[in-house]
């Protein structure tokens, strides 16, 4: 089994998830005591959050990049970036390593791809909904996105940041994200990706009216097959 390098953090309360998704994943594809073989570099988020806010990503690639390169010493043969937002410099990430790090836009794109979808919404951080990053490598699989109106981008990025990065899960926040889906998919997305690794915490398959693509458990499960082929 190879060794997943996560680089988490961001929020710990998504990294949580992974962390147990992966090794839930280990231990049913190889049964008894198996768990995942993983490293952890897990960051302080709040000045990565600020970084983000401040538009300073070179400097936060910086960062990640460094405690990217601490998970390849610790014998990491793979890297999870457990977040879609900072995806926005995974290209300075892998930059800094010799292993390769999983981009979780192709892994979802691929999903997308083999449900026969190619029209799909988003709902994510601001960052991922209205900066190019995402939708132009989602373009290159032939996927479009379609984001959420003004209020409705406001109302998930709110959510993200305010209460589940926070760990607060809601039953008043679900319900206005769910109506933020509904509206994507009156619009004619023909599935929903759930852009944000804290959003599994909020909202299900049973909260959507169309196929929901969740980012972290499709990313959970490419690393799996990955650190077992
Ligand atoms: N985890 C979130 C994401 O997947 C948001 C937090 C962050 O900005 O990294 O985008």
């Amino acid at each position: 089994m190879k060794r997943i390098g996560l680089l988490g953090g961001m929020s710990w309360e998504s990294t949580a998830l992974y962390y147990r998704l992966l090794n839930e994943g280990v231990a049913e594809r190889l049964g008894g005591l198996h768990s995942a073989d993983l490293v952890l570099a897990s960051v302080d988020f709040a000045p990565i959050a600020q970084l983000q806010a401040d538009g300073r990503w070179d400097e936060a690639g910086a960062a990640l990049a460094g405690r990217a390169r601490t998970l390849e010493a610790a014998g990491a043969d793979l890297v999870l970036l457990c977040t879609n937002t900072m995806h926005k410099v995974a290209d300075h990430i892998q930059a800094a390593v010799n292993i390769p790090l999983l981009h979780i836009v192709d892994i979802t794109a691929h999903a997308a791809r083999r449900a026969g979808f190619s029209r799909v919404g988003l709902v994510a951080t601001r960052f991922t909904m209205e900066q190019p990053f995402y939708r132009d490598r989602m373009a290159t699989h032939g996927v479009d996105v379609l984001a959420p109106d003004e209020p409705g981008r406001d109302l998930v990025h709110r959510v993200i940041y305010d209460e589940l990065c926070r760990g607060i899960v809601t039953e008043s926040s679900r319900q206005q994200v769910r109506a933020v889906i509904e509206g994507l998919a009156a619009r004619g997305a023909e599935a929903v990706i759930l852009g944000c690794t804290e959003i599994e915490l909020l909202i299900s398959q049973d909260d959507c009216p169309i196929p929901a693509l969740p980012t972290t458990a499709l990313h959970a499960t490419a690393a799996i097959d990955a650190a077992l082929s």
